[in-house]
């Protein structure tokens, strides 16, 4: 699958839509992605899991964690096709952390992968704990980096789609300023 490939199937499943957006930071934005749409069809969850376990393969790893909610899902898929355990780690009361009796073996190598990589916070979060609890961040998965590929985890990354997307003060917005495209808060009216 290639970057235009993913794109596509984001766009079918209603992944990705383009209009005028009001993210919960205040910015405004012109597209809005959510992971959850693609990854409700496991086809596509397989189709994007095969991008990262393909590239991780042979890296050593015996253990994937991904950050709960977004994480899960594309996580254990990952997990599966690489015959390794799925982890994932979840905050309680505002900080990251394992439980449910869930373990990170000493010396271990584990895959980091989260659905949508912005600031890469969560990512970084579970590195620390996979560290703290003396295994070896060995890399990082994700199905899309909103980044524009300009992220650094300080590890091997790969995301099956990459793009660039532009968000702004709602003072200095394009598409207010257009005037014509209603602003939608995501979460709101089904999306
Ligand atoms: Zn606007």
């Amino acid at each position: 699958m290639n970057n235009e490939q993913a794109l596509q199937i984001f766009k079918k499943t209603g992944g990705y839509l383009e209009g005028h957006f009001l993210f919960t930071s205040g910015r405004h934005g012109d597209c809005y992605m959510q992971c959850a749409k693609v990854l409700q069809y496991p086809e596509y969850t397989f189709q994007f899991g095969a991008v990262i376990a393909e590239y991780f393969k042979d890296k050593g790893v015996s253990a994937v964690i991904g950050p709960a909610v977004g994480g899960i899902v594309i996580a254990y898929e990952v997990a599966r096709q690489l015959g390794v355990r799925a982890l994932f780690a979840e905050r309680e009361n505002g900080i990251m952390t394992i439980r449910r009796g869930l373990e990170i073996n000493p010396g271990e190598k584990l895959l980091i992968v989260e659905d949508v990589v912005t600031t890469g916070g969560s990512v970084k979060e579970v590195m620390e704990i996979v560290r703290e609890n003396k295994g070896i961040a060995a890399g990082v998965g994700a199905v899309v980096d909103r980044t524009g590929g300009t992220i650094e985890f300080g590890v091997p990354f790969k995301a099956a789609l990459t793009l660039k997307l532009n968000s702004y003060p709602p003072e200095q917005c394009p598409i207010c300023k257009g005037g014509d495209i209603p602003l939608i808060k995501p979460g709101s009216r089904n999306i």
